[in-house]
């Protein structure tokens, strides 16, 4: 649930060689291919919900659609960026969705934070998260080149 509050990084990345920009513009030209073999970073790390779907007319970086049967991932151009954001943002929105269905089966904790009056809560509560799997990834496998 991209709320707009996020702080993401869309500066494009700076390239050593024109054969590493050329691979990185793949990405742009499949995205959900990428995807997919991204999503496969996480596996034993994070089960995720739903498999997240790239939508080319997301306007956010993200969002997460949280109706109850209808869960969804989805990813915009501009979450593609960075792996680094993208790691994160997977986690982000898995955060969203674990969270209202813990609130769903009455989790007072979950409950609180999903329906605080002020957004900010859910989202730091979620960025704090991912930013945390990030940095464990990061220790474990080294640091995203993107
Ligand atoms: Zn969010």
């Amino acid at each position: 649930m991209a709320k707009g509050l996020r702080d993401v990084e869309i500066s494009p990345p700076v390239f050593d060689t024109l054969e590493e920009a050329l691979e990185y513009a793949q990405r742009f030209q499949r995205p959900q291919s990428f995807i997919d073999e991204f999503v496969k970073l996480l596996k034993g790390r994070i089960e995720l919900s739903a498999d997240p779907k790239y939508d080319p007319r997301l306007l956010a970086t993200e969002s997460a659609v949280i109706s109850e049967g209808r869960e969804a991932i989805k990813i915009g151009r501009s979450g593609l960026i960075h792996d680094s954001e993208l790691f994160k943002t997977l986690i982000h929105e898995e955060m969203h969705l674990r969270l209202i269905r813990k609130a769903r089966r009455d989790n007072r904790c979950a409950l609180n934070i999903v329906t605080y009056p002020d957004v900010s809560v859910e989202e730091d509560y979620v960025e704090r998260i991912a930013v945390r799997y990030l940095r464990m990834y990061e220790r474990a496998s080294g640091k995203f080149k993107h």
